[in-house]
């Protein structure tokens, strides 16, 4: 086997096609496409209403079992696929791939273009700024945190009266609401739009939003890997002294503007999200929205831009749009709804949109909230899914030594071990159950590497046949390109075929608890739940404030099924803590916090960057992986 060269050499090695040319290919119209450089273009929103009346293609989800802390490959084999199907089998197709974060980009793991000879090029304007859409969500963000706090410290300060006075200032001698005042005040039943005849009370509902400074939930973002602002003290400056208050920092793709982008399915629905958005608690117990800090429209225009979905393309030429990128832990870890919808009707009833859930995170994480909250609010459903496996997961699964970014691996990784590799397989079975749940085929990729012998591969292709998988095929697209995935296409393609017989794990009507219960149970193989006493009041909060219906995305470690990972396998005869439960309102989802969920990572001694660097002669990029 000839040695494959490092990712950033091979994606550097091949020149991309003009962009113009793919768009072309893929059948967008001229007008329907911004460029940005020659291989990255937004895709205007229009051509969904261009395409209404044509059919949709075959819905693909690729997730994985419970993974190293490496990844086990789910975006190199979402790469491979789409190119062993457009490339070699000749097929229209798309891949809909989130956008990464550049913190761990700078970190610990390295970019999220796939890997070796399976990777969406240019890798560097993938894996860096891209068309800027997370830094216009870190802007849009920001403005609102900026907003809850001036909101706060101007209602300390001032009078009703003054309050109102300055809310509604005079202009050529009169007083007039702006629209989203207007919007305020119905929602606070007073059916009036002239400033003049608001009584002294409907001044004071008006103009105090009266937050709880102890409830805000709206943090400041940033795309960066930085420990430091876990926690930190805002309003420390002699000008704001006597409201200085601990906050924190999230990583941006954290935010619940980056879930909005991710789940919206239209410009007038990402405005309607955005104004609904909870970023506290009145003191009588209100929710206080985004649109009662007036702040929504400037958030819609911020976002104007980074609702249009990302063009650009696999090694091999075929299509790939890249839209949105929530964390998987406090998000949904799903790129774009819109996204995948264009890309369905692109391609056409023929073709294939492969669709990657997530990185880094197994079918118990990323693959539930795709079905049960982004099917749920996209209305598609999946015809296929396909679960990554690797050798070296299942043999920690089967009790190996723990693995670790960055040290080198175990004999029991790079040797013969089929006791381990069986004893893991209990992970795959698991979760070849958990996709099964769904009603919807699975097709095993078992992605391979230079060190996995055949009779391991096909080892884990025949335990999961007995699992229950409608097919199992192991792959060489790290090595070899699509060549190395043409089987896991033709095994996609017939399961595609298969009937399938989709449903939702659990109904948004029953109770918030309930629902909690039965993805620890049924996904993650836990005994019960136990709410702890933050969640428990804040079931009863979320209920009465009318958000108990919304659907639950839990915060939980990826590394095990359960809340614990250093758990192997398949652990039983565990009870699942809830600490907390939060709400992204305009996002549209419950997310219970399982144990510490750090919502900012850190950087470890040696960072990704020691090793970037640009060639100033050249202007190239070196060290990105
Ligand atoms: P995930 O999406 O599951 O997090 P990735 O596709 O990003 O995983 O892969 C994680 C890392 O492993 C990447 O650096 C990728 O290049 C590498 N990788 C993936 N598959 C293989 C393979 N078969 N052989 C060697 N390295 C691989």
């Amino acid at each position: 086997q000839k040695p494959v060269p490092s990712d950033i050499a091979i994606s550097r090695s091949c020149v991309p096609k003009p962009i113009d040319r793919l768009a072309r290919e893929v059948g967008l119209l001229s007008d329907e496409v911004e460029f940005y450089g020659k291989t990255k273009a937004k895709v205007q929103l229009s051509i969904i209403k261009r395409l209404q009346s044509q059919p949709d293609g075959k819905y693909v989800v690729v997730t994985g079992i419970t993974p190293t802390p490496l990844g086990e490959g789910k975006s190199t084999t979402t790469v491979g696929l789409v190119q062993a199907l457009g490339a070699h089998l000749k097929l229209n197709v798309f891949a809909c791939v989130r956008q990464p974060s550049q913190g761990p980009t700078f970190g610990i793991k390295g970019g999220a273009a796939g890997g070796g000879y399976s990777q969406v090029i240019p890798m560097e304007e993938f894996n860096l700024h891209l068309t800027g859409d997370i830094h216009a969500i870190t802007a849009a963000n920001n403005l609102v945190a900026a907003a809850v706090d001036a909101r706060m410290f101007h209602e300390a300060t001032q009078s009703d009266k003054a309050l109102y006075n300055r809310l509604v200032p005079l202009s050529g001698g009169q007083r007039t609401f702006s629209p989203v005042q207007i919007n305020r005040l119905k929602k606070l039943g007073i059916e009036k739009t002239d400033p003049s005849t608001l009584i002294d009370e409907e001044i004071t509902r008006f103009a105090r939003l009266d937050i709880d400074p102890s409830s805000v939930t709206w943090q400041r973002v940033l795309d960066t890997n930085d420990r430091f602002l876990r926690k930190i003290t805002i309003g420390q400056s002699p000008t704001e002294k006597g409201y200085t208050r601990e906050a924190q920092f999230d990583i941006t793709v954290a935010s619940e503007i980056m879930a909005v982008l991710a789940l919206t399915s239209s410009l007038e629905d990402m405005r309607q999200r955005l104004a609904k958005m909870v970023v506290a608690t009145s003191r009588s117990g209100d929710p206080v929205t985004t649109e009662d800090l007036g702040v929504s429209g400037a958030l819609a225009v911020l976002m104007k831009d980074a609702i249009k979905p990302n063009l650009m393309q696999t090694l091999e030429g075929t299509p790939v749009f890249v839209h949105a990128g929530p964390f998987a832990n406090i998000a949904h870890g799903n790129s774009s709804i819109l996204a995948d919808k264009i890309a369905l009707k692109l391609v056409g009833p023929e073709g294939f949109v492969g669709k990657m859930t997530e990185a880094g995170f197994g079918a118990d994480i990323g693959m539930e909230k795709f079905f049960n909250i982004k099917c749920r609010y996209s209305g598609l459903r999946p015809h296929v899914v396909v679960l990554v496996a690797t050798v070296r997961a299942l043999k920690m699964h089967g009790g190996g030594p723990i693995v670790t970014a960055g040290m080198p691996l175990p004999k029991e990784y790079v040797e013969e071990n089929l006791e381990l590799l069986k004893n893991g397989c209990s992970n795959m079975r698991k979760q070849i159950e958990n996709a099964k749940h769904f009603g919807v085929p699975v097709v095993v990729a078992v992605n391979g590497f230079k060190t996995d012998t055949q009779v391991e591969l096909d080892l884990v292709c025949s335990m999961a046949k007995a699992a229950g998988a409608f097919d199992a095929v192991c792959c060489s697209h790290w090595a070899e390109g699509g060549a190395g995935a043409v089987a896991l296409g033709q095994a996609v393609q017939r399961a595609s075929e298969a009937p399938s017989d989709f449903k939702f794990l659990y109904d948004l009507d029953l109770p918030i608890s309930d629902k909690i219960r039965i993805i620890a149970q049924k996904i993650y193989g836990a005994d019960d739940i136990e709410l702890l006493p933050e969640a428990q009041h804040k079931v009863e909060l979320y209920t009465k404030q009318g958000f108990g219906n919304l659907p639950i995305c839990m915060a939980k470690t990826h590394l095990s099924l359960s809340h614990e990972a250093e758990k192997k396998g398949v652990p039983t005869g565990f009870v699942l803590p809830i600490r907390d439960i939060r709400a992204s309102v305009g996002a549209g989802f419950l997310f219970p916090l399982v144990g510490t969920m750090p919502t900012i990572p850190g950087l470890p001694t040696r960072p990704c960057f020691y090793d970037i660097d640009l060639d100033t002669e050249t202007e190239q990029v070196n060290g990105l992986f």
